[in-house]
C-alpha cells in the first residue's frame, strides 16, 4: 500500500513538472563561467532546465513563454553554513549567553522545530534555493529529509552533531549538537555511527585555547578524517587561527569553515589550500553579529528586516531583558558598546584581506553566513555576506560564483553536480532579478520570481 501511495505520489509529481515553459529575452547571468547573455532564453522542461541559448528561437520547441524582458536571471543562490537548530534568537545559545530564565532551551528548541517551514519558506524568498547545515543534533537528519519532501525549500545537505575537542552541556537535551570525543577510537566510533544516517558531511569543531592546544586534539581530527574518508564522506572543520586551519588541512580536511581571523595567511597556507583543493567558506557576517547583538548595535540590514523571521528579530533588542537577568557578556559589552565594535573591526582587519588573497590565488570560495546563530538571520543573512565580502574587494561576478558554482562544489554529491550552473540538465533551481548584480551586488536581492525545481513563486507571494 505505501509502495503504491508513493507511485501515485511520484505520478503527480511528474504531471505537475510536465509542463515546458520558456523564459524569453531576460540577460542571464552564468557565473560558473562568467557569461553575460542579453535577450537569452531558458527552457525549463518539468524540474530541469533543458537548454539556455542566445538569439532566435524555434517557437516550436519553447512551450509556455514567459516574457522576461528587462529581468537578470541567475542561478538559485546557496548559502553553504547554516544551522537549522538554531534560530538566530537570543535564546539560542545558551553556551554563550544563558537566557534559561527567561526562555528555557527546551522551549526555544521546540519553538524551532515547529518553525522549520517558516525558516524554509524564508530561504526561498532570498532566493536562496540550496543550503548546507554544517552541523546539529541527530533530528538534523529528519530536517533534510522535511525540506526535500516539501516543495517551498531549499534542497538541503546536512551534517550531524559536531566532533569537538570541548563540551557544550547547555545545549544538551538528550540529542546534543556537539559532542566531545577524547580518543582517536572514540572519533571512529563515532564516525561509524553517523554514517547509518547517511550524513553528506562530517563537521569537525577544532576549538583551539590554552587548555587545548593545536596538537592535543590533532590525533582526533586525523582519525575523524580518515574513518570518514573510509566511508567517502567529506569533512568540515571549524577552524579560526591559521594553524588550527593549517593543521586540520595537512590531516585532510575537505572544507574549512569560517575565516583565520588571528593572522594574515601565508603563502605555503594558500598553496597548501590550492594544492588539497580544499574549499574554503568565510561566514563573514557571524563574526559581527554576537557583538553587536550584545553591544546592542545590531545592523540588521533591509533585506534581514523584511524577510527575517519578525520573533526572531524581535528578541535580539537587549534592553528589553530585566537587568537582573542580563548574562555578565551582555552586562561587560552594553557597558563598553566601543570595545565590543573594536574587537568585530579587528577580526575584518584580518579576516577581509584572507579573503581577497585566497580568492585571488584561485582557492575555491563558497558563501556563507553561519546563519542561525544569534543575530545571524536564517535566509537574508547571505546579502549582508556579499556586502562584506564586496568590502574584502571582491568583484561582483566573484561574489556570484562564491554563492553558486563554488557553492554547489561544497553542497557535493549528486545534488551539487547539478545546481549553482544554468547549463542543460541542471535543476531548474533559478532567481529572475529586476536589476543586474554584475553592476552592483545589492541589486542580488531585488528579486522578481524564485523557481526552485521548476516551480515558480513571484517573491512577494512567498510569505503571505
Ligand atoms: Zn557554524
Amino acid at each position: 500500500m505505501k509502495k503504491l501511495i508513493a507511485a501515485l505520489l511520484m505520478i503527480a509529481v511528474i504531471t505537475l513538472h510536465a509542463e515546458k515553459i520558456s523564459l524569453v529575452r531576460a540577460t542571464v547571468i552564468n557565473p560558473a563561467d562568467g557569461k553575460v547573455m542579453p535577450n537569452a532564453t531558458i527552457v525549463i522542461n518539468g524540474d530541469k532546465i533543458e537548454r539556455v541559448s542566445m538569439g532566435k528561437q524555434d517557437a516550436a520547441s519553447l512551450g509556455r513563454q514567459i516574457d522576461c524582458a528587462g529581468t537578470f536571471i541567475i542561478p538559485g543562490l546557496i548559502d553553504t553554513h547554516v544551522h537549522f537548530f538554531q534560530s538566530a534568537d537570543l535564546f539560542t545559545r545558551p553556551d554563550g549567553a544563558d537566557f534559561n530564565s527567561v526562555r528555557p532551551y527546551k522551549d526555544e528548541v521546540a519553538w524551532i522545530k515547529s518553525h522549520l517551514d517558516d525558516v524554509f519558506a524564508r530561504y526561498i524568498r532570498c532566493g536562496i534555493t540550496s543550503v548546507v547545515d554544517d552541523g546539529g543534533p541527530m533530528w538534523n537528519f529528519e530536517v533534510r529529509q522535511n525540506a526535500n519532501a516539501t516543495a517551498k525549500a531549499p534542497r538541503v545537505a546536512v551534517a550531524g552533531p559536531l566532533i569537538s575537542s570541548v563540551s557544550r552541556e547547555k545545549l544538551d537535551l538528550g540529542d546534543p549538537p556537539i559532542v566531545k570525543v577524547d580518543t582517536p577510537d572514540q572519533a571512529r566510533d563515532f564516525v561509524r555511527k553517523l554514517v547509518e544516517r547517511k550524513p553528506d558531511f562530517v563537521k569537525i569543531w577544532y576549538i583551539v585555547d590554552k587548555d587545548h592546544p593545536v596538537d592535543a586534539f590533532r590525533p582526533i581530527v586525523r582519525a575523524t578524517i580518515e574513518e570518514s574518508h573510509a566511508h567517502k564522506v567529506r569533512v568540515m572543520v571549524h577552524a579560526t587561527e591559521l594553524e588550527t586551519a593549517r593543521a586540520a588541512v595537512e590531516e585532510g580536511a575537505d572544507i574549512l569553515v569560517h575565516s583565520v581571523i588571528d593572522k594574515p595567511v601565508d603563502d605555503a597556507f594558500v598553496k597548501l589550500l590550492k594544492d588539497r583543493q580544499t574549499i574554503l567558506c568565510p561566514t563573514l557576517v557571524v563574526f559581527e553579529r554576537y557583538g553587536r547583538v550584545f553591544s546592542h548595535q545590531l545592523n540588521l540590514t533591509p533585506e534581514e528586516q523584511k524577510w527575517g523571521n519578525p520573533e526572531v528579530i524581535a528578541s535580539l533588542d537587549v534592553t528589553k531583558i530585566p537587568q537582573d537577568k542580563l548574562p555578565d557578556r551582555i552586562k561587560s559589552a552594553l557597558a563598553d558598546p566601543k570595545a565590543a565594535m573594536d574587537r568585530i573591526d579587528k577580526t575584518y582587519e584580518v579576516a577581509l584581506p584572507n579573503l581577497k588573497k585566497l580568492e585571488d590565488a584561485g582557492v575555491t570560495i563558497a558563501a556563507g553566513t553561519d546563519a542561525g546563530n544569534i543575530g545571524t538571520i536564517h535566509g537574508p543573512a547571505l546579502f549582508r555576506e556579499f556586502q562584506l565580502m564586496k568590502q574584502a574587494g571582491l568583484t561582483n561576478m566573484e561574489i556570484l560564483q562564491c554563492a553558486t558554482v563554488n557553492a554547489a562544489k561544497l553542497f557535493g554529491g549528486d545534488i551539487g553536480a547539478h545546481v549553482g550552473k544554468l547549463d542543460n540538465g541542471c535543476f531548474a533551481d533559478l532567481v529572475v532579478l529586476k536589476s543586474n548584480p554584475v553592476d552592483d551586488i545589492a541589486h542580488a536581492s531585488d528579486i522578481d520570481t524564485v523557481i526552485k525545481n521548476g516551480v515558480m513563486y513571484p517573491a512577494d507571494s512567498i510569505l503571505k
